[in-house]
């Protein structure tokens, strides 16, 4: 196993190279570049906002041998023989699906959020049509109409982001673009926004425009599932999510949605298929071959998982930990993107500072706290230097670390900034400093000899 020079050592526990007992024969190169993510993973703050730790039984499914099966269709009606099992399987996911969420339709099969996000634009829209999102410098997703990916080159984003200002969504100015572009779908939903999304307020903006309105919860869909943040389902026409970030399931996209289109006879009158049977059209054969029948799994296996009250507790955890991180840092004079966070990410302001989100976030990584530069609202630096540094808690309180943890990482970001000047010094004391309390709290999936209870 491999050591960090001075740091300390991860344990070596009997359990963990037995997990890898083949591939450790077989093809030790692979098998020694998993245990080193898995010491790094162990011994830094995974501070990603989209990041986490799958739980012992999601990465069991996920390594499955479902993996073997081809099972184009859906259940009940595949284009392969043999499906019995495989039908049950899909089903249940979709079950789990529905009821976590309150959702009438669920498809489980997209690879990821981002092919999840292509399928909403072919069951919804049509090339060429406007369809209103927040670019990637204001917090949006590149599916929602960046220029670089398919969804800015085939589809007319009309642009909206938080104002510069307050870094705060301006609703009324969402409005008036609505109002006057009459966009055919709106996204709402963010990769890098830390306040709570206004659903209903969005929901009455696109009925007024006779828009579809898709949330994408991609990040917050655990907050969601705990009642702590709005419920985007019965203000949306569809919503599409991962399974990999707050949700702590397998690397994997889903969309829910309602049956019927309201807006069927407008827009898709010479369809036969209702929103539901299009979404699913457009996910296979539309868009995907075989589904990924061991990811599925997996994500049944984070449904049930995120049906608990303990998960519940998870989420608020998340949520109370990025509101200590805040104020820690506030307290020791960062200034906040939208002043603070409602959600489970935070974005440091550098825009006044002589030091970029880059410059920022390289330095901490050194220190063991890894996070991502990020353009913040208003940013005068270019898209690879940024003056934004984006925090989220879903790992670091999957480790088990609460509010005394926060604000220690509060400070250790404090002291890394204030040392920018005078870097290897200053990194070298808090890279060990993270290290030892890293230690303290193991990951879930990682270590073999968690109890199988550890992560609920
Ligand atoms: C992460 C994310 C996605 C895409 O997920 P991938 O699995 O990386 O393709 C889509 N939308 C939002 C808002 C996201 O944050």
């Amino acid at each position: 196993m491999s050591s960090f020079g001075s740091q300390p050592m991860v344990p070596s526990l009997p359990g963990r190279a037995q997990r890898y007992a083949h591939l450790r024969q077989t093809d030790p190169e692979i098998y020694q570049l998993i245990q080193r993510q898995a010491d790094l993973e162990c011994t830094t703050l995974k501070l990603i906002a989209s990041e986490n730790y799958a739980s012992f039984s999601v990465l069991e499914a996920n390594g499955s041998i479902l993996t073997n099966k081809y099972c184009e269709g859906y259940p009940g009606a595949r284009y392969y023989e043999g499906n019995e099992v495989m039908d049950r399987v899909e089903e249940i996911a979709i079950r789990r699906a529905k009821e976590l969420f309150g959702a009438e339709h669920a498809n489980v099969q997209p690879y990821s959020g981002s092919p999840a996000n292509q399928a909403v634009y072919r069951a919804l829209v049509r090339p060429g049509e406007k369809v209103m999102g927040m670019p990637v410098p204001e917090g949006g997703h590149l599916t929602h109409g960046w220029h670089v990916n398919f969804s800015g080159r085939d589809y007319v984003q009309i642009p909206y982001g938080p104002d510069p200002q307050t870094g705060l969504l301006d609703y009324d100015q969402i409005r008036h673009l609505a109002r006057r572009h009459r966009p055919r779908m709106i996204w709402v939903g963010a990769t890098a926004y830390p306040r709570a999304l206004d659903y209903a307020t969005f929901a009455q903006i696109a009925e007024e425009v006779e828009a579809y309105l898709v949330a994408d919860i991609a990040h917050i869909n655990g907050l969601v599932v705990a009642g702590v943040h709005p419920d985007p389902v019965p203000h949306c026409d569809v919503v599409s999510s991962t399974g990999h970030k707050l949700l702590r399931g397998p690397r994997a996209g889903f969309i829910l949605s309602r049956i019927e289109d309201r807006y069927q006879a407008k827009y898709h009158g010479a369809s036969k298929f209702n929103l539901a049977k299009r979404i699913d059209r457009a996910v296979f054969p539309g868009l995907q071959g075989g589904p990924h029948m061991q990811t599925i799994a997996a994500l049944a296996v984070a449904f049930k998982e995120a049906s608990t009250e303990a998960f519940r507790r998870y989420a608020r955890q998340v949520q109370a930990n990025a509101r200590t991180l805040a104020e820690g840092l506030l307290a020791r004079g960062f200034s906040l993107s939208g002043g603070g966070t409602d959600t489970h990410m935070l974005l440091i302001d550098l825009r006044n500072s002589p030091h970029s989100g880059r410059e920022l976030a390289q330095a901490l990584a050194k220190a063991g706290i890894i996070c991502n530069f990020n353009m913040v609202p208003g940013d005068h630096r270019k898209p690879l230097v940024t003056s934004g540094v984006r925090l989220g808690t879903p790992a670091v309180t999957s480790m088990g670390m609460k509010e005394p943890e926060m604000d220690r990482i509060a400070a250790w970001i404090a002291t890394v900034y204030q040392g920018l000047d005078r870097l290897p010094e200053t990194v070298a004391q808090v890279r060990h400093e993270v290290t030892e309390m890293c230690l303290e709290f193991p990951p879930p999936g990682i270590l073999e000899d968690d109890p199988p209870d550890a992560t609920s």
